[in-house]
């Protein structure tokens, strides 16, 4: 795997922006997510990363004991606005996008062309183009971004709010706050149990010498967006 150098910069962009690692949301994987609450509660689109979150790293298709949460979560958002964003397939490591094609065909969702790797703005700018060009466009801060790595997934989605902000100051209010970053903690095959550890580690320190910001989402308490292990789907 080439070295993710937009991940490798994370930690000095920490020193101004410490919460960045932060996740809004961790689950242990997507069956713990209530997808259509969260598309009640005003969120339209869906970005899921595919190593160690859907699929096994190096394997093209669902993990087996997920079927039932993509179904739902394709039902309640619609294929068109489920994008799978990975470092591997899909990316500029993908020989002719040939993985992105094979993990497109398993899912039933586009695979994101990219040509930098997570957590770039490159790439925010490339989910960006994708969603502005659906029929029914859907903005950054109507996603949920799901994934297993703090230092890309997570750090994208947050970065991906930072800008919106950004953008959106002194115009109207947005309808639902977000981008949410949600961390899926689990791991379906171990890799960089070192590097996961490090993350889980700085994100720990911050999380407890930090403030944290209002969790809700027009005035519902994120946990309207957990699934119990008992709960049927
Ligand atoms: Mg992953």
């Amino acid at each position: 795997m080439p070295v993710n150098v937009p991940a490798l910069l994370v930690p000095f962009q920490l020193i101004l922006y410490p919460r960045l690692v932060v996740p809004t949301l961790t689950v242990k994987d997507i069956r713990h997510l209530n997808f259509h609450a969260l598309r009640q509660a005003g969120y339209r689109g869906a970005v899921f990363d595919k190593d160690n979150c859907l699929n096994i790293p190096h394997e093209d298709k669902l993990v087996h004991g997920l079927e039932d949460a993509w179904s739902e979560c394709k039902s309640a958002f619609g294929e068109r606005n489920v994008v799978v964003v990975s470092n591997s397939a899909g990316s500029h490591v993908d020989d002719g996008h040939i993985q992105a094609e094979s993990v497109q065909h398993h899912l039933g969702v586009h695979v994101l062309t990219h040509l930098k790797f997570k957590p770039s703005y490159s790439c925010i700018g490339s989910i960006r183009q994708y969603f502005s060009a659906l029929p029914d466009p859907v903005e950054g801060h109507e996603l949920v971004i799901v994934g297993d790595r703090i230092f890309t997934d997570v750090v994208m989605a947050n970065r991906m709010r930072q800008n919106v902000r950004k953008r959106d100051s002194g115009r109207k209010p947005q309808a639902v706050w977000g981008p949410l970053a949600v961390w899926t903690s689990g791991v379906w095959q171990r890799e960089a149990t070192g590097i996961r550890w490090l993350e889980r580690g700085i994100c720990w320190v911050v999380e407890h010498c930090t403030t944290a910001p209002d969790t809700s989402v027009n005035g519902q308490h994120l946990s309207a967006f957990l699934l119990s292990p008992d709960d049927k789907r």
